[in-house]
């Protein structure tokens, strides 16, 4: 069987050498760099290579060049050697000296991380496209805007264009393998000069994110020197490190709207450039699984995607095979419903999205991984230590499958040692598995992906142009025409954000004229129209629409939901009267749009509306001096109803007025203070908890991205802290944000003891640890002590915000006496649906700002809350309907009516169970959502809900119950 497949290897050598085409022979291109092989990298890439079959004709080889640096002259060693992995700033320094050296390679820099590092994308190609690479710019551009060429003038560029082919390493990066792989692919490309290079180099353009996560990348650097090198079987090393970039971990991967500044350069760089392919290399999958956008399928995308998808992946998989390479499958991994992806931004704008899994490490240790049998039922068929991309610990796309697990095999994976029709020649048994094995099949694979592009260069383009095309044809062809945000809303900040998030991602907005009249409605001058006639129509379609899921039988392997409207409590119409393409409109030109707020009148006293914006706790805190109060009832003055919640600032006018129009507020200065209840706004001391482990602090991350947007200042606290005691003398609030994994045992043990202490800390020798908080043991969680020192806080008069799974932690250790968290059955399944909430208690200050009783939040899969009532649990309950318990303030009324966006199977399972709750308990309080109220830079119209528990700690008053709701169970 091996022989067989040598054979094959040989035979594939052999065709690659006589050239794979006859045309391709006579490419030669400008430059002159023909070096012999490296004996040197030869021997010691096969000494590195566990096996002959992990390796391959296209990457046993490295050509020497004079003049030339290959990684090995800038780093000291060949890529892949083992226990060896390089920090981001000799990843630089490696492109640069390449760059420097020929007139192959560009480099452009794109911005800065959150931590200061310097992003950049590297060009690589022949001297031609290098040296003209502004001209295929531009091609690239006006085929990306199909309005402004005819077709006769499209098939002219198309065959003077050349495509670019764009590939990124680092966005997970405990996924460490493919950017080090990068750099020599990148040296391969220059210095190579084989036909298949060859053809590449002349046909294609390569660029190059070299890492996109650098911060994360050197942290997890440090850890790997720190702790990973020196794990073997049997001696694990330990957890994960707790942070990778500033805020998230693999959530990078999944910001729809942008919000990292590594995601949004890439964006802005995407708008310059507009590559046709964006291909992001993961690690998670054995050995390697590349992407074919299976389904669930969002239906908005172009059918010629859906074609070429499995086309390249399929060719991929045919050539791997050709040269023995066995474990390379498609299909039945990730899906093609969430548009959040990164790479997805360039299917988003008519391009295609690619993805590689492939077989790594969290380090450059060469470990075992054992497949399981292929007869038996195992999740993935993987055993061992570190069988997948970031070891044990740490929690890259593992995560995802973890909550999206099929139990069909239309999910993610299957047994990975079992043959399916998609991985006709699955890895089995038991073997080593190196560094350098990941880089050959993560470069064998992007050569013949770099391979078929070059082989169809000029479909590729055509293929990009007419999904380009036919986008700006589906106002007419297709039912919705366009979308409606109508102007005068009560709130225009969330209208702002809303059109500037729209804005970024390329979308064409116009202001209405005049008053606009269609089947729908009538809608003010100034309203936003976003046409269907427009390159990124389908994109608008997409983030606009509600989700309907195509199968409720299919998994997803992110978020079934994300309609913006809905997300962000903004109302956006959806519109079939084709008048609206012919609508007279204002062109908004500006990347972002600011709309100023008003504040009118004269007088010492500034009433400041609470219509719902997020900005006003920004306004509370940027007057953070003054003395500002909350309204507790509606009042109206200067011809504005000011609702409760509205705020009534007493100060320097100089500094209100602009701060309130800065922020798009509505406000009215009068002379006095109304003749209406009010309770001051009083900053709490506010600090976050954080466990240790990465999955927690990802979603805490995002937290803390929301309140340092929103300039709210906080601690951000660990049990080292929490250990200390003493809470309430340093704390008013204390926020738990989504953690625990679903157990209250979590929060109170996070991390698994190891027998001996996992310390995060900075130091001379890594410097990127420590960074966020400092440890000397990472592991063992609070404890028990940690849970009194909690308790303490909250009867010394402290407010203890949980979110989300961190609910399961006061109700199960006793914080909240009368509550009980239950979970749902293993039959529910919720992959972020928008659902309704009713508001119990619309005085409550939870809720100043919003005016509906009942409204959308995001649902994923918090813990299903009671409230006991009765004095006793031996008590029978009294006849007929049970009240509300004192302390419910919304509640899910639950059932598929109440589904308004994506997919919840066993929707009656969360019918009339408390949203949030409101739990008095000695001198202070506990609230619990059972939702996630800032979840992602995503569900704004919830952000609320958190921030006015936030300005209001002080000042709520216990609920009473309630009569039953009606037709309750
Ligand atoms: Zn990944």
């Amino acid at each position: 069987m091996l022989d067989g497949r040598r054979s094959a290897r040989l035979l594939a050598a052999a065709l690659l050498v006589l050239g794979l085409g006859s045309g391709m022979l006579a490419q030669t291109g400008g430059n002159k760099a023909v070096g012999a092989d490296d004996p040197e990298f030869a021997r010691l890439v096969k000494e590195w290579t566990t096996r002959p079959e992990f390796s391959s004709p296209l990457v046993d080889h490295l050509p020497k060049v004079a003049g030339l640096p290959s990684p090995k002259d800038v780093l000291g060693h060949h890529i892949g050697e083992p226990k060896k992995l390089t920090y981001y700033a000799d990843i630089l320094k490696y492109y640069r000296a390449l760059a420097a050296a020929s007139p192959r390679v560009k480099i452009v820099t794109i911005g800065r991380s959150n931590e200061g590092r310097e992003l950049v994308v590297v060009f690589v190609g022949s001297d031609e496209s290098i040296r003209n690479l502004e001209q295929y710019r531009t091609y690239l551009g006006q085929l990306a805007d199909p309005r402004s060429i005819t077709p006769q003038q499209a098939a002219e560029i198309i065959a003077k264009a050349k495509p670019l082919y764009h590939l990124s390493g680092g966005l997970h990066s405990g996924e460490v393998g493919p950017s080090e792989m990068l750099m020599e692919l990148a040296y391969r490309l220059v210095a190579e000069d084989s036909p298949l290079i060859r053809q590449i180099r002349d046909q294609v353009i390569v660029s190059i994110t070299p890492v996109a996560d650098p911060d994360g990348r050197d942290r997890n650097v440090d850890w790997y020197y720190k702790y990973g090198i020196n794990e073997t079987e049997g001696r694990p090393a330990g957890a994960g490190v707790p942070y990778w970039g500033k805020y998230v971990f693999h959530d990078d991967n999944r910001d729809i709207n942008y919000s990292q500044v590594e995601m949004r350069s890439l964006l802005d760089w995407y708008f310059q450039y507009h590559p046709p392919i964006m291909h992001d290399l993961h690690q998670a999958q054995t050995l390697m699984y590349t992407f074919s956008g299976q389904a669930p399928q969002n239906p908005n995308l172009d059918p010629i995607l859906y074609g070429e998808l499995p086309m390249m992946a399929n060719f991929e998989m045919a050539q791997m095979a050709k040269y023995g390479m066995p474990g390379v499958w498609t299909h039945g991994f990730v899906d093609m419903w969430s548009p959040g992806y990164l790479a997805f931004m360039s299917s988003n704008h008519n391009g295609m999205i690619r993805m590689y899994e492939i077989q790594g490490f969290s380090g450059a240790n060469t470990q075992k991984v054992r497949l399981g049998d292929p007869n038996g039922s195992g999740a993935n068929g993987v055993t061992g230590a570190a069988a997948t991309g970031s070891g044990r610990g740490s929690a890259p796309d593992a995560a995802a499958q973890a909550a999206g697990r099929p139990s069909t095999g239309s999910g993610q994976g299957g047994n990975q040692a079992v043959r399916e029709w998609y991985r006709p020649w699955p890895a089995t048994g038991e073997f080593d598995w190196s560094l350098r094995n990941n880089t050959n099949y993560g470069q064998t694979g992007v050569l013949t992906a770099l391979q078929y592009t070059s082989q169809f260069p000029k479909v590729i383009l055509e293929n990009f142009y007419v999904k380009s095309r036919n986008s700006t044809e589906t106002g007419r062809r297709e039912a919705v025409a366009g979308y409606i945000i109508p102007s005068g809303q009560r709130d225009m900040t969330r209208v702002e954000r809303l059109v500037n998030l729209l804005r970024m991602q390329g979308i064409e907005i116009g202001r209405a004229t005049s008053e606009v009249t269609l089947q729908e409605g009538r809608f003010p001058a100034g309203s936003f129209v976003v046409k269907r006639d427009q390159p990124y129509s389908r994109l608008a379609k997409t983030l606009l629409e509600r989700q309907v899921y195509p199968d409720p039988n299919l998994r997803t392997y992110d978020d079934a939901a994300w309609t913006m409207g809905l997300m962000s409590h903004t109302e956006v119409k959806e519109i079939l009267d084709k008048k609206i393409l012919d609508l007279q409109v204002d062109k908004v030109s500006e990347k972002e749009i600011h709309l100023a707020g008003k504040a009118t009148g004269a007088g010492a006293v500034f009433a400041v509306a609470h219509f719902g914006s997020t900005n006003m706790i920004t306004l509370r805190y940027r007057l953070k001096d003054a003395k500002v109060q909350a309204t507790e009832k509606e009042f109206s003055e200067g011809g504005i109803t000011f609702p409760a919640g509205s705020f009534l600032v007493h100060g320097d006018a100089s500094k209100v007025r602009p701060a309130v129009e800065a922020l798009g507020l509505t406000a009215v200065a009068l002379a006095g203070a109304p003749q209406v209840a009010a309770h001051d706004l009083d900053l709490p001391r506010l600090a976050i908890y954080s466990l240790w482990s990465g999955q927690a602090t990802q979603d805490v991350g995002w937290v803390r991205y929301a309140l340092d947007r929103f300039e709210v200042p906080y601690d951000l606290i660990y049990k080292e802290r929490v250990r200390k005691g003493d809470l309430k003398s340093a704390y008013d609030v204390i926020v738990l944000p989504n953690q625990g994994g679903g157990s209250g045992k979590r929060v109170v043990f996070d991390i698994e003891g190891r027998g001996q202490p996992i310390e995060y800390k900075k130091s001379d020798a890594f410097k990127n640890l420590g960074v966020y908080g400092e440890s000397d043991d990472i592991t063992g969680g609070m404890g028990l002590g940690g849970v009194a020192e909690f308790e303490k806080f909250v009867q010394a008069g402290g407010v203890l915000v949980t979110l989300g799974q961190a609910s399961y932690f006061p109700a199960e250790f006793g914080l909240a006496p009368k509550v009980d968290a239950a979970r749902t059955s293993p039959q529910f399944y919720s992959p972020g649906a928008i659902v309704d909430a009713d508001i119990l208690a619309p005085e409550h200050p939870i809720f100043y700002g919003y005016d509906r009783k009942t409204i959308p939040v995001r649902y994923a899969n918090g813990p299903l809350l009671t409230v006991q009532t009765g004095a006793s649990p031996f008590e029978p309950p009294p006849p007929g309907p049970p009240p509300t318990p004192a302390g419910v303030l919304m509640r899910y009324p639950g059932g598929d009516d109440h589904v308004l966006s994506g997919l919840m199977r066993g929707a009656n399972e969360i019918r009339n169970r408390p949203a949030i709750i409101d739990q008095p308990s000695g001198k202070g309080r506990v609230i619990l959502f059972a939702g996630n109220p800032c979840y992602r830079w995503q569900n704004f119209g919830e952000f609320n809900l958190l921030f006015n528990t936030i300005l209001n700690f002080n000042d709520i008053k216990p609920e009473p119950a309630r009569p039953a709701p009606t037709g309750a169970r």
